[in-house]
């Protein structure tokens, strides 16, 4: 078991910053993995797709309608009607092509490791994980996973089953990925997938890099499929290795890039040159927000770009609001690898980022 000792406590990281991972691939698609799945390689059509990489955007703006057809072995999907202009994101990455097929984030949890998120949200009640391992209320572990009713979630502030968002950050970015289609409000990426709330910062949006790093490893053992990491700061050994942990275990980790304006990104996203996928910001023109850190010299990084400025999303208390960040770009590129793995559960981690850096538009 991965060990999460606490014994030297690390700097604060604040929510309103981004990061990325390390990634291990040559972001050259590996044909033979298909064999091992019910699609055929004789079937893709993407072989020819370059994959430039560039220090500002790196493999370019993320596709969803490239991207899951990709995964299916199918030719990219067919161009549809925007959906409307509020949610601009949806239509830059191309997400109703794929609602069309029948993709949405079925069976598809999706661990926000944040703020917390507001569960009772008009948008979003109906689309909380529910551990029905455990039963509520009765001061037991029933599912001896080391956390006494933990039936949505967990809060490693407070060290409660409570993972209620008392600062707004996590029920945005929860938005954004599974807002429920519901015609009122707004409406997320992968809309019947589960969003597992694990709360890591406080209501001022500060948290520990060991309590991320726990938040990082019960999401993993407790079934999530896809983890969203909108945070970094500095460097630590604790989340690194929950982080290769994830991606050994089979959860796609996507991390934003980090909102400092930097030539490449901060931590953990810089970790995508291993493990995970590093998310820029663009705006509705598809320009690099002023804010978001770049790409870097160094291709072997897992960096695409999402939109990330003035993304309407939900906030506590049935509202919403429009925010700015690469903490918005990030739950866009989860949100794409929720719906990847609702067409095809079998992708790994390594072929969710070798498939959303290769039909990434640059
Ligand atoms: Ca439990
Ligand atoms: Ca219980």
């Amino acid at each position: 078991m991965y060990n999460t000792t606490v014994s030297n406590p690390s700097e604060p990281l604040s929510t309103s910053i981004v990061a990325q991972l390390f990634s291990d691939d040559t972001h050259q698609l590996n044909a033979s993995y298909y064999s091992s799945h019910p699609y055929s390689a004789s079937s893709l059509t993407y072989s020819t797709q370059s994959y430039q990489y560039d220090e500002n955007n790196g493999y370019g703006i993320v596709d969803a309608a490239g991207a899951v057809a990709y995964s299916i072995g199918a030719q990219r999907f067919a161009d549809v009607p925007n959906y409307d202009d509020y949610d601009w994101g949806l239509n830059a990455i191309n997400v109703p092509e794929v609602w069309q097929q029948g993709y949405s984030g079925q069976d598809i949890v999706v661990a926000v490791i944040d703020s917390g998120v507001d569960y009772t949200h008009e948008n979003l009640s109906n689309n909380i994980w529910y551990n029905y391992a455990e039963v509520y209320g009765d001061g037991i572990d029933n599912d001896s996973n080391g956390y006494i009713d933990d039936v949505m979630g967990w809060n490693f502030v407070d060290n409660t089953n409570n993972p209620y968002d008392n600062n707004g950050h996590g029920t945005h970015v929860a938005g954004i990925i599974a807002a429920e289609n519901n015609n009122y409000g707004t409406v997320g990426v992968a809309y019947n997938a589960k969003i597992m709330p694990v709360k890591v910062f406080n209501a001022y949006g500060d948290g520990f890099n060991e309590n991320i790093a726990k938040g990082v490893i019960y999401a993993v053992d407790n079934g999530a499929n896809v983890i969203n990491l909108s945070l970094g700061g500095a460097y630590t050994e604790v989340l690194a290795n929950a982080i290769q942990y994830a991606t050994e275990r089979g959860s796609i980790v996507v991390m934003a890039a980090g909102n400092q304006g930097a030539s490449e990104p901060i931590y953990p996203a810089a970790l995508a040159t291993n493990w995970g996928i590093a998310v820029g910001a663009v705006d509705s023109n598809n320009y690099m927000a002023d804010f978001s850190n770049r790409a870097g010299s160094n291709s072997y990084l897992n960096y695409v770009v999402a939109p990330g400025v003035d993304i309407y999303s939900t906030v506590p208390d049935n509202n919403y609001k429009f925010e700015n960040g690469t903490s918005m770009a990030a739950p866009y590129v989860s949100g794409v690898a929720t719906l990847m793995l609702s067409a095809n559960p079998y992708l790994t981690p390594e072929e969710i980022q070798a498939i959303i850096t290769a039909t990434a538009i640059s």
